[in-house]
């Protein structure tokens, strides 16, 4: 946040010369670890709007998807200004208290999370493109991972377009730019047909809005109204809630909608109409919010209706069933309505510690083992629990788990997971471990029931997963290492 003043000032300044725009910083790094977790928002209206603070309502819905950088791009009467910076939504924007200059027709948005190493301002989005005027006239915001950037990269290097940042999203951006003679909708198509991979994109021209989904849907994007005149598209349906838009459908795999000075409202044109729809299960495992809805499915029904499943699964003699918070806990209070052993919230969450927590050493790593997670030693001691957990990844949460519980003196530990193994690593915008460090991938469930020192372990099988989501039309890449779309030549770079 230390240069937010300064943003701000240049932001204020260049409004009134009508010039706005930061320049990115130039780096010649090749991709550096593209693998990211965001949230899109885009609205559009007829009307002239605060979008700079609705934009703002829709990011912080979508918070809980990236939280270490965020930004936003304002289409204000033919010109686009662009602010990000990292921190939260609320850190972000506290500061700039001049709405009026935010008014506009046209907001994207971006919240993002990025693994360690990738956290350069560059990559910061909505990335934009400029004229030679030094006006912006492309935005985008991106989530998902392109597996073909790297590529494309050299190919459009080799015809001498200039990138400024290391993320696969500037590819889009640039293929776009590349194609705007095509019309705005054609120079999209263009790029869609260019680009392999999970995309759900929201942006913006210096008079149009647009968003558009990839070939298999792979990343949530749905679309709502305000009014006849005012659209919504974002990642999950909690941001349409936020600003008080009525959801109206998911954006279709190989869809593009947009507006069009000649026609009122959104168009909506098919890239491709023979989509197969593949949206990430993991999506409805642990990313999204619960109070979401992403293809017409309820995320927290999903959940509850998973622990339901593992106690048919794998039913077992308990006093009290607990579930991991947060997006173990409707798990754990359908296993207790399906089994009749009562639900007890007894892991508190220390809400305040982050992701980016930073221990320095493995002593103090240690001695951490209850900072997250403390559990209510009088509600467990001498009881046998089942815990469950939404996924185990890498099996840190659930050793320090078992050895949390251990000491608060429990009987028996029952651990369930409420997704099947992780066994391979997501390069389709999850930000999962390489094969390696994926405990399922060198264990079997009973090295790890060892490993972890419990009393029963048990998965939520496949075909329970795809029973609780009523089709097999998902990406079950984690668990199957089979993908919708192929690995492609960026493999490399993710892992
Ligand atoms: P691990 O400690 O690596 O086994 O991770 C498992 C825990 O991390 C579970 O409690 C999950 O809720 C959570 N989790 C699962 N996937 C992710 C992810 N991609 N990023 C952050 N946390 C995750």
């Amino acid at each position: 946040m230390k240069d937010l003043q300064k943003q701000k000032q240049d932001y204020l300044d260049q409004f009134k010369s009508r010039t706005y725009g930061r320049n990115l910083l130039k780096s010649d790094d090749p991709f550096d670890a593209p693998s990211e977790e965001c949230g899109i928002f885009g609205l559009y209206s007829e009307n002239d709007l605060d979008t700079f603070s609705l934009s703002q309502f829709g990011l912080f819905a979508l918070q809980h998807r990236g939280q270490e950088a965020c930004g936003i791009s304002v289409m204000n009467q033919g010109r686009i200004f662009n602010l990000k910076d990292e921190g939260l939504v609320l850190d972000f924007y506290k500061d700039i208290r001049e709405p009026e200059t935010f008014m506009g027709n046209s907001a994207i948005g971006h919240t993002r999370y990025t693994t360690a190493g990738d956290k350069k301002k560059y990559n910061f989005q909505p990335f934009f493109a400029k004229n030679e005027y030094d006006q912006i006239i492309l935005s985008i915001a991106h989530n998902g991972n392109l597996t073909n950037a790297k590529c494309l990269k050299a190919e459009l290097e080799a015809e001498g377009v200039v990138f400024k940042a290391t993320s696969d999203s500037e590819v889009i951006l640039r293929l776009i730019q590349k194609n705007l003679d095509l019309g705005l909708r054609g120079a999209i198509k263009a790029t869609m047909e260019k680009i392999e991979g999970a995309y759900s994109v929201v942006g913006m021209t210096r008079n149009k809005f647009f968003a558009f989904r990839d070939f298999h849907g792979i990343r949530p994007l749905v679309l709502g109204a305000i009014d006849e005149k005012t659209f919504v598209a974002a990642s999950e349906t909690v941001a349409l809630d936020a600003v008080g838009a009525q959801y109206v459908r998911d954006i279709l795999p190989g869809e593009i909608v947009y507006t069009n000075e000649n026609e009122p409202g959104l168009q909506s044109f098919m890239v491709r109409e023979d989509c197969q729809r593949n949206i990430c299960a993991f999506e409805y495992i642990y990313f999204a919010r619960p109070d979401s809805t992403l293809e017409g499915i309820n995320v927290h029904e999903v959940r509850e209706k998973s622990g339901m499943k593992i106690w048919e699964q794998a039913p077992v003699e308990a006093d009290i069933v607990i579930g991991v918070p947060d997006s173990g806990v409707p798990a754990a209070i359908g296993f207790s309505i399906a089994s009749g052993i009562p639900f007890r919230p007894v892991l508190i969450k220390n809400r305040y510690v982050g992701r980016s927590f930073i221990v320095p050493t493995q002593d103090m790593r240690e001695r951490i083992v209850n900072l997250k997670l403390n559990p209510i030693i009088s509600e467990i001691k001498g009881k046998r629990v089942v815990i469950i957990d939404d996924s185990i990844v890498r099996g840190t949460t659930s050793k320090r788990l078992v050895k949390i519980l251990r000491m608060a003196g429990v009987k028996e530990i029952h651990f369930r997971s409420v997704s099947p193994p992780i066994i391979a690593p997501c390069y389709l915008g999850i930000d999962t471990p390489s094969k390696d460090d994926l405990i399922s991938a060198n264990m079997s469930v009973e090295e790890l029931r060892e490993y972890l020192g419990v009393d029963s372990l048990e998965f939520l099988s496949m075909e329970n997963l795809i029973t609780i989501l009523g089709s097999s039309n998902h990406c079950f890449g984690c668990f199957t290492e089979k993908y919708p779309v192929p690995k492609g030549d960026d493999e490399e770079i993710f892992k």
